[in-house]
């Protein structure tokens, strides 16, 4: 009986225990849910956050859209019809053909400053190999006859589909800004053609002249939601160069009868290493690569020439200068000694397919990441380094009315495949790679949000 007496009233007391427990943790609860509801309406991007995201299953269908019909650079002909026609719909003033396929929208509310938001449209010859339910089959044949796959590699498609959610999330709040909205399709932007076509077709004069210029890049080694902001030099000059190598070919067997060209463009090729070695300041970046060597026929002909392709990366004007003249002095010099006469000296030509520097005005991008962190938080949004990659948007900031531009990094890697990378069991496909395959919804939607907020920051 006393046993059982014990036993009941420790039941009780733990059941009494419990209940206490309980209530403490409703308690608890109630005061947590009061807090997030607290930070919730606190939270002066909570309206946009929720606009964004119910506008999501339109800006899906857009994105697989682009994605399924990716077009070449200076062929952007659907893809640029499409952007036109979504600026259209929300009464945007719209032009078409600015430099070849470029779209120009503009809308006009009240007084105040001109922000141009730019997206580019074209895709790579790349044969998908994603595995997802939407990607690309197209083919066609590139503008040297070859029968390609067509795929959007470098995330265009992610940045017309942002470009588009920011326009249709503007439209909706003119109440919430003042000012002139410029929103630019560019084609040709993986041929460096597009930015420097629509400025020379008169962006800058037919349109109204922007006070700032945005634009945004997605990153294949950043997770989806993040985003990545650099003040000052963030992509580097890109310049293509040709260096053709002549010598005197000739039999294998009787070298000193011949001027062997395959030996002359080695030498260079290691010559060529001593720029950014001892040449340029070690405090300079810049990259000199020698990505294609090509002669001869035959293990005992000593050919004519050889060719050499070569890409060069810098930042400032300065250095690409110098990388510039001292590979024209290298190939005179290996020529020379190798006793060539003057007019069989290399010929070293630089393509016209020039891309600057991407300048990121440090006023401009030190504003807009401190709306980032307030609308995303300072734990998605992340100081990154510079690339010696390139883009062509820095022109925009290089003409005569030195508009401020920034462009910023978009992260588009699912969260469990970051995981995986950062545990070492994953090798995440880089930009321009077949298995390229973006985080749709949390890039989109956190790529609409940044560039919105950013946008209204600028025109408040
Ligand atoms: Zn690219
Ligand atoms: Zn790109």
């Amino acid at each position: 009986m006393m046993k059982h007496l014990i036993l009941t009233s420790l039941i009780l007391g733990s059941a009494m225990a419990l209940s206490a427990q309980n209530a403490l943790d409703a308690l608890i609860q109630e005061a947590r849910d009061d807090h997030a509801h607290l930070s919730r309406t606190n939270d002066p991007y909570a309206g946009l956050k929720a606009a964004v995201q119910e506008d999501y299953p339109y800006l899906q269908d857009l994105y697989q859209h682009y994605h399924l019909h990716p077009e070449l650079s200076f062929h952007e002909k659907e893809t640029s019809g499409r952007m036109a026609s979504e600026l259209q719909q929300l009464g945007f003033e719209v032009t078409e053909k600015v430099g070849g396929y470029g779209v120009v929208g503009v809308l006009r509310n009240g007084e105040g400053p001109t922000v141009l938001v730019r997206a580019d449209m074209d895709a790579l010859p790349i044969v998908e190999d994603t595995g997802l339910p939407y990607a690309s089959t197209v083919t066609t044949k590139d503008d040297a006859g070859n029968e390609v796959g067509v795929m959007h590699a470098c995330g265009h498609d992610v940045h017309m589909t942002v470009w588009t959610g920011a326009a249709r999330q503007l439209a909706e709040r003119k109440d919430q800004w003042s000012g002139t909205l410029v929103f630019i399709g560019q084609p040709a932007e993986e041929r460096g053609g597009g930015a420097k076509a629509m400025l020379a077709d008169g962006l800058y004069e037919r349109f109204p002249k922007p006070d700032y210029a945005i634009a945004l890049h997605v990153n294949a080694g950043m997770e989806a939601g993040k985003v990545g902001c650099r003040s000052g030099y963030s992509l580097a000059n890109v310049d293509m160069m040709d260096i053709t190598v002549y010598g005197q070919g000739g039999h294998g067997a009787y070298p000193h009868t011949t001027k062997d060209p395959v030996l002359l463009a080695s030498r260079i090729v290691v010559a060529l290493q001593t720029v950014v070695s001892r040449e340029l300041s070690p405090l300079e970046p810049a990259v000199v690569t020698v990505g294609s060597i090509h002669g001869g026929t035959k293990g005992n002909v000593i050919p004519n020439e050889v060719g050499l392709e070569l890409t060069l990366r810098s930042y400032t004007d300065e250095v690409r200068a110098a990388i510039i003249e001292k590979i024209n002095r290298i190939c005179k010099g290996v020529a020379l000694s190798a006793g060539l006469e003057e007019s069989q000296y290399p010929k070293v030509e630089l393509r016209d397919e020039f891309t600057p520097a991407t300048y990121n005005d440090p006023e401009l991008a030190n504003r807009v990441q401190q709306v980032f962190v307030k609308a995303l938080g300072k734990d998605r949004t992340l100081d990154v380094e510079p690339v010696m990659g390139g883009e062509d948007f820095g022109r925009y900031g290089r003409t005569e009315e030195e508009v401020p531009i920034f462009m910023f990094w978009l992260g588009t890697v699912a969260k469990e495949q970051m995981a995986a990378a950062e545990r070492g069991q994953l090798q995440l496909p880089s930009l321009h790679n077949s298995g390229f395959a973006p985080d749709p919804e949390p890039t989109i939607t956190t790529g609409v949000v940044a560039m919105t907020a950013a946008v209204l920051n600028l025109l408040q």
